[in-house]
């Protein structure tokens, strides 16, 4: 496996790729690689016949009171997750390679970065989709593979490569859990032993929400209800949102119709969590 620091590395080795018609897969990633991140790797290796990971801390996507300098940089056990995968090479650009002075451009997915976790986390998903359009434009890949458990990120970056006609399919991929069912997060090692067992309650409180829609007669408010009890119910747990959308649009429901999902994101202590559910509808 190869460790390419330099961003026009980078772009001349997946050139050279491409001009033997090899396809090539893409995973970015900030690191603290676990199992989650480990599937999607998995799944690129896969379908293509060169894979690239990416770790970038990315500083645009972090507020001013987020934990951008806290956020765990583990590299010597990310480069081993990585050989153990065989990615053929690892990018890791420096934050000065990726914005140098004078950097000025942003990539706003209008309507969808603003709502859910773009409420509390202003700035966040511009952030994200300026660092993933830059990758793109970087690596070139065929395919990048992205986590639903993420979910509104998912959204806007395959709504991002369909506006701006990016020649990249973004694929998404299943959320890995604990046995308990607690999505996998570089974020839940921050979670103190009494925080991490009132944990899993949060994707119980979103599976007890989406059973909800399935009785007659539910509406989108009973399902949003049911989750927010549970919710509320977690010691030590503030809520930021429950919401039931339109998988699409990320518009509030207003009908157990189509496809929906249901998001919530709570704070634990200093930790904050974020999950989601798909709703099957009885149309
Ligand atoms: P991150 O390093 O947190 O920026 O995540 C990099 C990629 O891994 C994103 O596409 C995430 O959605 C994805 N990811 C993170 N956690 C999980 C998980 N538990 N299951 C599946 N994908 C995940």
């Amino acid at each position: 496996m190869k460790v390419i620091r330099d961003p026009s590395e980078m772009a001349q080795t997946c050139a050279q790729w491409r001009r033997r018609g090899y396809r090539i897969g893409f995973v970015p990633t900030m690191g603290a690689l676990h199992d989650g991140h480990r599937s999607l790797i998995q799944r690129a290796r896969r379908e293509n016949d060169r894979v690239v990971v990416s770790i970038f801390v990315n500083p645009l996507q972090f507020g001013p009171n987020e934990d951008y300098a806290r956020y765990p940089r583990p590299f010597y056990q990310d480069r081993r997750v990585c050989e153990s995968t065989w990615v053929d090479v690892l990018f890791r650009p420096s934050p000065e390679e990726m914005y140098p002075e004078g950097f000025r451009t942003g990539v706003n997915v209008e309507g969808l970065s603003e709502k859910l976790d773009g409420e509390f986390r202003p700035g966040h998903f511009k952030g994200v989709a300026t660092v993933v359009l830059k990758l793109f434009q970087q690596v070139g890949p065929d395919k990048g593979y992205f986590g639903e458990k993420d979910f509104q990120q998912l959204v806007i970056l395959q709504r991002m490569a369909e506006d701006l006609d990016l020649p990249v399919e973004v694929v998404a991929c299943p959320t890995a859990r604990e046995r308990d069912g607690l999505a996998l997060s570089s974020r839940n090692a921050y979670l103190s032993a009494p925080e991490r067992a009132q944990a899993p309650k949060l994707q119980q409180a979103l599976q007890a929400g989406a059973q909800a829609a399935v009785r007659s007669r539910a509406k989108p408010h009973d399902v949003v209800r049911r989750a927010r009890r549970l919710l509320q119910s977690i010691p030590g747990a503030s809520i930021d949102y429950v919401r039931l959308v339109d998988e699409a649009t990320l518009d509030d429901a207003e009908r157990l119709r189509g496809r929906l999902r249901l998001l919530a994101a709570i704070r634990l202590g200093r930790t904050r969590l974020i999950d989601n559910i798909p709703v099957i509808c009885q149309d």
